[in-house]
Order: C-alpha cells, then structure tokens, then sequence
C-alpha cells in the first residue's frame, strides 16, 4: 500500500477510529458542511424529531465516516453501519431496516455500490418509513407492507452523480467534503499528537500537514511514520528533522508528490517534451499498468495543476516542469 494512499486499509481502522474526532465542535476543517449539519442537528433535537436524510459526499479519507458517526453522537442515538457492497439484495436491506430503533442512524457507506432493487426499496423507506416485504415467488407474490419507526439515514458517496435521481432527492441534507487547508491539517495532526501521545512541535507538524495532499487521512499516516523516525533515530519528538527524513525515507516530496507521481512527471517531460502522450503509452514508460496511473497517481496531478487531461492525451503544465527543475518550454500551459 503507498503510503499517500487515500483509502484506509484494514490494519488501520482500529487507530482510525482511535483518532477520529467524536463531536462536531472538535471537528476541524470543512466549516460550510460543519455549521449546515450543526444546524440541521440542533433544530431536529429541539423538535425532538429525527433530522433529514443526511448525504456526505467527496474523496476518501476526508472525514465523512467520521461525520456520520457524529451524527448520532449529537443526535445521542445509535448507529448501524453498513456498506453499499454489502447490500446485494433487497432482502439484505429489508432485514437492516426491520431490525432499526426509533431514532437511530443509518450509515451507508458507499451507498452508490448497492444494487437497484435495493436503492428502491431505500427510497421508499426513507420517504414513508414502510418497506414492502414480498412473500412468495411468481405470480402468487405478495407484497406485506411493513411500518418502520422513523430514522435517519446518513449515506457516504465518493460519486454523489452517481446515484439516481429519486434517491438523491430523498436526502434532505447533501454536505460536499472538500480537500483541507493546510491551517486545518496542522490542527488535526496537533490534536492526533496528543491523543498518540507523541510530543510534537509547529515545524514538524507543518512538514507533515504540506504533504497531506489535503486528505487527514494521509496526515495521520505521515504522522505515525514520522512518530516512527523520531522514536528510532531521533529524540522522540515530530519535529522539522524527524519529518523530513521520514517522509525521504518513504520517497514523499515537499509536494506530497511519491516515486509513481514523479515517474509520471519525468516520462511526460524528459520523454514525450511535455505530450501531449496518451495513457497507455505514458504507463509503458513508467512500468505501470495504465489503470493504476489513471486512478492512482493522475487524479492528484490534474488537481494540482501538474498534467492536463487533453482530448490528445496527457500534457505537462508549467508546474510539472518546475517541480522537477526543468527550464519551462515556450507555449506550455500554466
Ligand atoms: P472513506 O470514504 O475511505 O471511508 P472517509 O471520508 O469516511 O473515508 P474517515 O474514515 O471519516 O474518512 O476519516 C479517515 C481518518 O481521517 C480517520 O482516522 C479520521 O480520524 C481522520 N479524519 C477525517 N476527517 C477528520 C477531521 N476533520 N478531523 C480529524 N480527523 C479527521
């Protein structure tokens, strides 16, 4: 697994969760979607009725399983969690739903993942609290309707346009994750610091929070290998030394840029004089599959403003040249 990956893997979710913050006051970042929920949350409390249907969509590792969990601490009920994937079948869902207290939160994990039979027993649900259960097959099925106590679904989406229309509009909230400000990385890491019990200074933490790619995830990860270093070869301490001779040690540049984003930097450049070059021939030269350099390294080289995408193929901008210290050719784009 690189070490700049956004997804978690396994072996992190019990730190993962060890980290995640459990209130929405002591939610740093993401202040548009943290005062909207906050409000939605609090008028629901008063009302002593449950909230709208909650959707959390962005990138991974940007803190929407993290919200939904806030969700039901704030509204102090409990949560089920479930996955799109994880819900194949009608069936599947209807036992979830049957099976819910009044008031309780429904986590929905990629929720664009679950199947259509599924999605329109969903919407249903989330509009009338009723599912209709069949009983039997062909033409002697029926349909028992089922009431449900009212709850609130919290979905999370990495691809909100991916999801149809009438179950989008059963969502009362949507929340955009977008990816963190440096100020706010720091100040997740200080707090993540202090809760692994590592002592860590502004410099370090700064160090580490550049090269988050904006995604908290990846800062705790950087956090814990340079907490590594500092334990091994150092005082103890995150600091500005024992963060950048990690992150060296785990080939991430001041950037937040690896050996693959590189890679991809130096062939588009030194190889193709800034393309534009289609994909696969860009992956042949890097000794990649075409796919992991389309999902894995590009995304973030188009976000920043490395590579263009062009209907010609992948072209370097100004920025890809300067990062690897290259005069800028004439006519490139900024
Ligand atoms: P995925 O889509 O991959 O499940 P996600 O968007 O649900 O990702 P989370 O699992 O909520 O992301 O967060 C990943 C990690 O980042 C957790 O350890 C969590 O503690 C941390 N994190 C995310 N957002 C914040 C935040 N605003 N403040 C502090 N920590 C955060």
């Amino acid at each position: 697994a690189r070490v700049l990956d956004a997804a978690g893997t396994d072996d992190e979710r019990v730190v993962e969760a060890a980290l995640r913050p459990r209130r929405l006051a002591e939610f740093p970042g993401q202040p548009r979607v943290r005062d909207q929920l906050g409000l939605v949350l609090e008028a629901a409390r008063r009302r002593g009725s449950p909230p709208d249907h909650v959707l959390l969509s962005g990138p991974p590792g940007l803190g929407k399983t993290t919200l939904a969990m806030i969700v039901a601490a704030e509204l102090e009920r409990p949560i089920r969690v479930t996955s799109g994937p994880a819900i194949q079948h009608a069936g599947d869902l209807a036992a979830v739903l049957s099976s819910l207290d009044e008031g309780e939160v429904l986590f929905l994990d990629e929720i664009h993942r679950m199947s259509r039979s599924a999605e329109e027993m969903l919407y249903l649900a989330m509009e009338d609290f009723r599912v209709d259960v069949i009983v039997g097959k062909g033409p002697g099925a029926t349909a028992i309707p089922l009431e449900l106590p009212p709850f609130t679904v919290v979905g999370a989406t990495t691809r909100a346009g991916l999801l149809p229309a009438p179950l989008r509009d059963r969502f009362g909230f949507t929340g955009h994750l977008d990816f963190y400000d440096v100020a706010d990385l720091v100040t997740i890491l200080r707090r993540s610091a202090g809760l692994l019990g590592v002592e860590a200074d502004g410099a370090g933490v700064a160090e580490v929070a550049g090269r988050s790619r904006g995604t908290p995830r990846i800062a705790n990860r950087l956090l814990r290998r340079v907490r590594d270093w500092a334990q091994v070869h150092g005082e103890g301490v995150v600091d500005a030394r024992a963060a950048r001779a990690a992150l060296a040690l785990f080939d991430v540049d001041e950037a937040g840029l690896d050996r693959l984003d590189r890679a991809v930097l130096e062939a588009l450049c030194r190889r193709f004089g800034g393309g534009p070059v289609g994909l696969s021939t860009l992956a042949v030269a890097v000794g990649e599959e075409a796919d992991t350099v389309e999902t894995v390294a590009e995304p973030y080289l188009v976000r920043e403003g490395y590579v263009l995408r062009t209907p010609r193929g992948r072209a370097a901008t100004a920025a890809a040249w300067r990062h690897l210290g290259l005069a800028v050719p004439r006519e490139t784009a900024q």
